[in-house]
C-alpha cells in the first residue's frame, strides 16, 4: 500500500475517536470520547475524530452530522480534517488485494448460524479453509489465521493474552453483504493514520488481537505501517447490567448540561474532580481534566454501571 496517508514516523503521541453513525452519543460514547481526547491533550499529541460509516444497514440519517455538532458544544477539538472511514474504500481494497496475493484470504460460504452449531462461542471452525465445498457459494472472504497467541500489554486492564486458533480464528473481512468489516477498516485505518495509542472501551478488547494480527501481516508487506499501543477502559452499563448502547437507544447527551456529563465522565473514569467543578465553566473544566488527567487513575474493571457512577457523583437529575 503506497498511498500512505499522515502515517508520519514523528514519536508524537496521536489519538483518536471513532464514533459510528448509528445513532446520537450517548454517556458511553462520551467516556471514550473524553479519556481519548484528555490522554492526547495531556500527552501534548494530537488527537483525531474518524467518523465510522461503513455500514449503512446500521446507519442513522443525520447522525454524523449530530455527533460532529454534539463533540462541539461539548468542546473537543480535532487536529485534522474529520475523515470518513466511507471515502477509505481504496485503502481497504489495497489491503485485501494485498492478503490476496500473501494468499491470507479465502471466500467462505458459511452463515453465523451454521458456525454457532460447530461452536457456540462462533470461533470459525475452518470449515472452508481448503475451498468451498461443491455447490456452495462464496458469501464473505476470511483472513487466513496462523496458531500462535497475540499478546500486547493494555495499559488500563493490563497484560493480555490471546489464542489466535481458540478465542479468534478466522475472521471475517469482507461481509456476506459486500461491505467492508469493521475489524479491516479500523485496524488499517488505525495503523495508516499513525495512531500511536487507541483509547477506547472494553467491549472493543477482543477486537484487538485481530487488529494487532491483521497489522502485522500488512507490516511486512506496508513499509512504514506501525501499530498502535491499546488502553481499553470500562464501559458504561445500565441497571440489567448491558453496555450503552446507540443501538439499544441510549439517550443522547443532554446538550443543556455540558459541564455536568463531563463532570460525570471524569468521576466515571477516576479521576475525582473536585465538586466546585461542577460549578466551573466548560472551558475551565477542560483545563483541570487535561492538566490532571491519569491514565493510571482509570479503574481496571471491564464495566462499571451507571447507578453506581450516579452514586458517587451524586448530581441530582
Ligand atoms: N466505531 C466503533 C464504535 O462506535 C468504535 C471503534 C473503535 O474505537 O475502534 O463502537
Amino acid at each position: 500500500m503506497s498511498k500512505t496517508q499522515n502515517n508520519s514516523q514523528t514519536s508524537i503521541y496521536r489519538g483518536r475517536f471513532a464514533p459510528s453513525p448509528t445513532g446520537p452519543l450517548h454517556f458511553g460514547s462520551l467516556i471514550a470520547a473524553v479519556a481519548s481526547y484528555c490522554q492526547a491533550r495531556a500527552m501534548k499529541g494530537e488527537w483525531l475524530l474518524r467518523i465510522e460509516d461503513i455500514d449503512p444497514p446500521r446507519e442513522v440519517a443525520g447522525a454524523s452530522d449530530e455527533i460532529i455538532r454534539t463533540l462541539e458544544q461539548f468542546g473537543f477539538e480535532w487536529d485534522a480534517e474529520i475523515s470518513y472511514q466511507s471515502q477509505r474504500s481504496e485503502y481497504y481494497l489495497d489491503a485485501l488485494e494485498t492478503l490476496k496475493g500473501l494468499g491470507l484470504l479465502y471466500p467462505c460460504a458459511c452463515s453465523r448460524k451454521e458456525i454457532s452449531k460447530i461452536n457456540s462461542l462462533g470461533i470459525y471452525p475452518g470449515t472452508c479453509r481448503t475451498g468451498l465445498a461443491n455447490g456452495r457459494e462464496a458469501r464473505s472472504w476470511r483472513l487466513l489465521t496462523e496458531s500462535v497467541d497475540v499478546a500486547f500489554r493494555d495499559a488500563i486492564q493490563g497484560p493480555q493474552q490471546f489464542s489466535m486458533e481458540n478465542e479468534i480464528g478466522d475472521f471475517v473481512l469482507k461481509r456476506a453483504d459486500g461491505l467492508f468489516a469493521y475489524q479491516l477498516a479500523v485496524g488499517i485505518d488505525d495503523a495508516l493514520q499513525g495512531i500511536t495509542q487507541v483509547v477506547r472501551g472494553s467491549d472493543l478488547l477482543d477486537s484487538t488481537p485481530r487488529q494487532l494480527y491483521l497489522q502485522q501481516i500488512l507490516g511486512q508487506q506496508m513499509l512504514g505501517h506501525p501499530h498502535p499501543d491499546y488502553a481499553h477502559h470500562p464501559v458504561v452499563t445500565d441497571a440489567q447490567g448491558e453496555k450503552l448502547s446507540k443501538q439499544k437507544l441510549a439517550p443522547a447527551l443532554p446538550l443543556q448540561q455540558v459541564v455536568e456529563q463531563l463532570y460525570r465522565a471524569l468521576s466515571f473514569l477516576g479521576q475525582q474532580p473536585p465538586r466546585t467543578l461542577l460549578e466551573a465553566d466548560r472551558d475551565s473544566l477542560w483545563q483541570w481534566s487535561i492538566e490532571n488527567w491519569s491514565l493510571t487513575k482509570i479503574p481496571r474493571q471491564m464495566a462499571i454501571s451507571i447507578e453506581e457512577i450516579d452514586k458517587m457523583t451524586a448530581i441530582v437529575e
